[in-house]
């Protein structure tokens, strides 16, 4: 059996991360995944106790989610998207133990935090023992590494008053993503004026979608569902496997972001 530390001090914790170079662990939930008897001879370091990583504080720019915050809590969130993406996670046990920062640190392609944050300019707060740092969430998904004695410690996310989540998969509870679809709008005088639309769980890793983001650009709110063309995601890689074929999932994807960009258009004349 490895060593097993839950500090309550975030300082200790970064100490140790230094000193030992444990493995991370917060809920487990997705580390269970896989897991072998060898696991269990690792050095673990369980970030659960330390209250700098829990909860949601509304910032001058945005909000801070710390790294622990579970999806129990961020089915609280003041941000639409994520308090709807929370709602589709895994089921009420998982919700209690599994957190965002988990979700996203695992880099994998059903990750129902990764859309919803990308689509919301998210960006990670890394920390070490020595200094933090911010990770935008896109270039992290893409494959930038955190150091061995790093921790995410947080996920700061910009201002936003329009935002919405969708999921479709086989099932309605434990559901696995097929494709999950994130939008985030700005409205000025009844026009987009601002635009975060992602696409996850049909891609390798969540992507946002520039092209369209550009074309819903000063369009009135009323029909910016006719901007999802058969065409505008044509350029995608789609995930093709077991869970559906990619032809599935794109008709999919387009339904799904007409469905949030219809909803989402009359909260600009609100
Ligand atoms: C039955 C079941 C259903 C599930 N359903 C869903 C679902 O519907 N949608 C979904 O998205 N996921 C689902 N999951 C996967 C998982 O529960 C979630 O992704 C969860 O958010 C992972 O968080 P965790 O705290 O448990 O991560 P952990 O398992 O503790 O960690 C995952 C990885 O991240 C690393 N890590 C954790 N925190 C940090 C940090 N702060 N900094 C750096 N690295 C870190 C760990 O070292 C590990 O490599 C499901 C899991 C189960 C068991």
């Amino acid at each position: 059996m490895g060593a097993y530390w839950r500090p309550g001090d975030l300082a200790e914790a970064l100490h140790i991360l230094r000193s030992a170079r444990p493995r991370i662990l917060a809920g487990g939930t997705r580390l269970v995944r896989g897991a072998t008897p060898a696991d269990w001879d690792q050095d673990w370091l369980d970030i659960t106790g330390i209250a700098a990583l829990q909860g949601i504080a509304a910032t001058a720019q945005g909000w801070r989610i710390g790294a622990a915050t579970t999806w129990t809590a961020l089915l609280a969130a003041p941000i639409a998207a994520l308090r709807q993406a929370a709602a589709t996670v895994a089921s009420p046990q998982v919700r209690h133990q599994a957190t965002i920062g988990g979700n996203l640190a695992a880099r994998f392609a059903s990750a129902d935090g990764a859309p919803a944050l990308l689509a919301l300019d998210a960006v990670l707060e890394v920390t070490c023992a020595e200094a933090t740092r911010q990770l935008p969430l896109g270039q992290f998904l893409a494959g930038s590494a955190l150091a061995p004695n790093e921790l995410i410690t947080a996920i700061l996310v910009p201002q936003c008053t329009h935002s919405a989540f969708a999921k479709h998969g086989s099932r309605q509870a434990v559901n696995v993503a097929e494709v999950t679809a994130a939008v985030r709008l700005d409205f000025t005088d009844g026009r987009v004026s601002g635009a975060g639309l992602a696409l996850g769980g049909c891609l390798a890793a969540a992507q946002r979608l520039p092209a369209l983001e550009a074309a819903l650009l000063g369009q009135p709110a009323t029909n910016l569902a006719a901007l999802v063309t058969p065409d505008a995601l044509a350029h995608l890689t789609l995930l093709d496997d077991f869970r559906a074929p990619a032809p599935y999932r794109q008709h999919v994807a387009a339904t799904l972001l007409r469905r949030l960009l219809t909803a989402l258009a009359p909260e600009a004349v609100a």
